[in-house]
């Protein structure tokens, strides 16, 4: 959307492509201390819902900036411009160690969600991609299947081939896959068949407003029968109202994420909303249930 955004801003008004071009250059000049500050970036978490139970099973963690001058900026802003500059790898390692903080804390209370986390096109071709996610789960004592990593399909069909092979050894590493934002990058069918991922994450433009768009509801009822035939367990994101939630729960799919149950949260914040089962912390009661 940014690149059509911005040439539709050059035809018409030049000093708003400039004033565009300015931000990018200072998002991307103080990505790097914001990476050093320890109070600018933090991750956010959103429950994922299990449909057929109502239980939270798993968080998605986002990352926040607060820039010192420009205030908070959104991932969809910024890590387009960190990607085109190399940041990627080290921006990744910091959502993973994070992550994987926060996971460790969370077990050691006795909440056990799957935890995803976002990573980027240009971490599939790093070599030791794999060794480094593997050596971060045993520093922490964490077993890999507790996590998860989140590719848009656009990421893997820039370089299929390597992506490909970079997939299949995170597969072998335990750590689970999911395909993001499925249904937007173009990907073959023959490619989503030979994919080795667990989860496909339906995008959210094909499940928002579909309550009142039968071409929509037609759309997410395949894509469902398709990746669950093909072995993958399917997420519908941008869940926003009951109605939505109604269908996807007909059409069979396995879980939601959106707005519908929660925003994405500050750590404790998640941890209060999403109770521990009871028998962890005295007084409190059993798993939640979401009427529906
Ligand atoms: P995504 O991975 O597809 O994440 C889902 C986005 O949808 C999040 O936006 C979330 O806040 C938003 N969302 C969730 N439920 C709803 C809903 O019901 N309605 C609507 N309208 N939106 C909903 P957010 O946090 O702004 O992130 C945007 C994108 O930035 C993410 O899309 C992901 O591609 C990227 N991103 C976020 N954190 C990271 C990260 O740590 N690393 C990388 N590489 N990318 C990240
Ligand atoms: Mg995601
Ligand atoms: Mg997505
Ligand atoms: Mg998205």
């Amino acid at each position: 959307h940014d690149a059509i955004d911005a040439h539709a801003h050059i035809a018409v008004y030049s000093e708003d492509a400039d004033a565009l071009y300015q931000r990018r250059f200072t998002l991307l000049n103080d990505f790097g201390s914001a990476l050093e500050s320890q109070d600018q970036l933090r991750l956010v978490y959103q429950p994922r819902i299990d449909i057929t139970t109502g239980a939270c099973i798993g968080a998605e963690a986002l990352l926040r900036w607060d820039h010192p001058t420009l205030g908070a900026v959104g991932p969809s802003e910024f890590i387009p411009v960190i990607e085109r500059s190399g940041l990627a790898h080290a921006t990744t390692a910091w959502v993973l160690a994070t992550a994987m903080r926060q996971q460790r804390q969370w077990r050691d209370q006795g909440l056990h969600l799957q935890m995803s986390v976002n990573v980027s096109a240009a971490n599939l071709l790093e070599p030791d991609f794999a060794e480094a996610l593997l050596a971060g789960l045993r520093q922490r004592g964490l077993p890999p299947d507790c996590m998860e990593l989140e590719i848009t399909e656009s990421a893997i069909m820039a370089q299929p081939v390597k992506a490909h092979a970079m997939l299949e050894k995170i597969a072998a590493t335990g750590v689970k896959l999911a395909i993001d934002d499925f249904g937007t990058g173009y990907s073959s069918l023959s490619y989503l068949q030979r994919m080795p991922a667990d989860v496909v994450k339906i995008d959210q433009t094909f499940v928002i407003g579909l309550e009142d768009d039968t071409r929509k509801q037609a759309l997410v009822a395949t894509m469902i029968t398709l990746s669950q035939d093909l072995g993958h367990r399917v997420v519908a994101e941008g869940v926003e109202c009951e109605e939505v939630l109604i269908f996807l729960r007909l059409a069979g799919c396995d879980e939601a994420q959106g707005f519908l149950f929660a925003r994405p949260m500050e750590a404790d914040v998640f941890t209060d909303w999403c109770p521990v089962p009871a028998a962890a912390i005295p007084g409190r009661s059993a798993l939640p249930h979401y009427a529906y």
